[in-house]
């Protein structure tokens, strides 16, 4: 049993629990001599995971097509899968960045998961075509009159920002998210990665999910976006694939973390056609040799997989479920 509290790992443990809380850890506990005694064996016990960037409501496939193609049952039952294969492999909180065009969120008392924070629809600007583009990770040609819904919902301004924020909180949302960059392009050895609202916009976003009492969260791959996140008071700079001293510093200062999603990099570094494997490597060698300067000036780090549009192994191979995803 890890002990995160002293940092030991206890051999053998013991826990007692009653109602469902935990009463009691050690090496040897007290019990009634009512209490069921489960021998887990030789496993390893620790406190619940936490993973701050994940998508329930996306799996491996076209993500644009899935939110056109399946219905919202569909989508909803496929999601709270995703939530119990998260739960199962030791993930008991997450946080979910955007329900991909889904208008409300999933009643919680169907999330299998202990806590689940649920964004509701991303926000992006509809000033640039790059929303879509971020939303769903690859470039959409759609025919425009085909009216495809967008995964995002388009905010344009400060008011039209404040007006989408108060119906998605209307709606249930927990906090919101925003796309604040993209498209990114990597082009000798650095990344480009536009950003679409200003410090300004976000500070009023900020502002707006605090009257409500909720943050905003950002997708901000680098530079200026994640400046003006930072500036801004966001709650967290995800992805972070580029981080001014600039922004390092604030982050510090205002205890904003990034949450790094290497695995979703590392995937499609690793899966797809060649053309979009080279140039996921290319984006994630920059990525590393970021992170390491991101380590040495001492941000501060959530754990985040943006597990969801990626195909994982079965987190737990003694569990007899199956699912692709996790
Ligand atoms: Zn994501």
């Amino acid at each position: 049993m890890v002990n995160v509290a002293t940092g030991r790992i206890v051999a053998p443990a013991e826990i007692l629990i009653e109602d469902e809380r935990i009463k009691a850890v050690g090496s040897a506990v007290e019990h009634a001599g009512v209490a069921r005694v489960i021998d887990l064996g030789d496993v390893t016990l620790l406190p619940g995971l936490i993973d701050a960037h994940v998508h329930l409501f996306l799996h491996p496939g076209s993500e644009s097509l899935q939110t056109v193609e399946e219905s919202v049952p569909q989508r909803t039952i496929l999601a709270m899968l995703a939530a119990r294969d998260d739960l199962l492999a030791g993930f008991t909180a997450e946080r979910d960045m955007g329900t991909e065009a889904r208008d409300r969120r999933i009643p919680r008392c169907a999330m299998p998961l202990t806590r689940v924070s649920l964004s509701g629809r991303v926000f992006g600007s509809a000033a640039t075509p790059s929303t879509f583009w971020v939303a769903t990770r690859m470039p959409i040609h759609f025919n425009p009159a085909q009216h495809v819904l967008s995964n995002a919902t388009y905010a344009n301004d400060v008011d039209e920002l404040v007006a989408a924020i108060r119906q998605q909180h209307k709606e249930g949302s927990d906090f919101v998210k925003i796309y604040e960059t993209g498209p990114d392009r990597m082009r000798d050895g650095v990344l480009r990665t536009p950003y679409q609202y200003t410090a300004a916009q976000l500070r009023a976003a900020v502002d707006e999910a605090s009257r409500l009492g909720t943050t905003v969260g950002v997708h901000a791959m680098g530079e200026p976006g994640a400046l003006y996140a930072a500036q801004a008071g966001v709650a967290s700079i995800d992805h972070a694939s580029q981080l001014s001293i600039e922004t390092m510093t604030l982050m510090k200062q205002k205890h904003i973390p990034a949450v790094p999603t290497f695995a979703v990099f590392e995937y499609f570094a690793n899966h797809g056609e060649a053309a979009d494997m080279q140039r996921e490597s290319a984006l994630l060698a920059y990525k590393v040799l970021q992170f390491k300067k991101q380590i040495a000036a001492g941000i501060p780090f959530a754990v985040g997989s943006d597990v969801g549009p990626f195909r994982t192994e079965p987190r737990h191979a003694s569990l007899s479920y199956s699912s692709n995803m996790a």
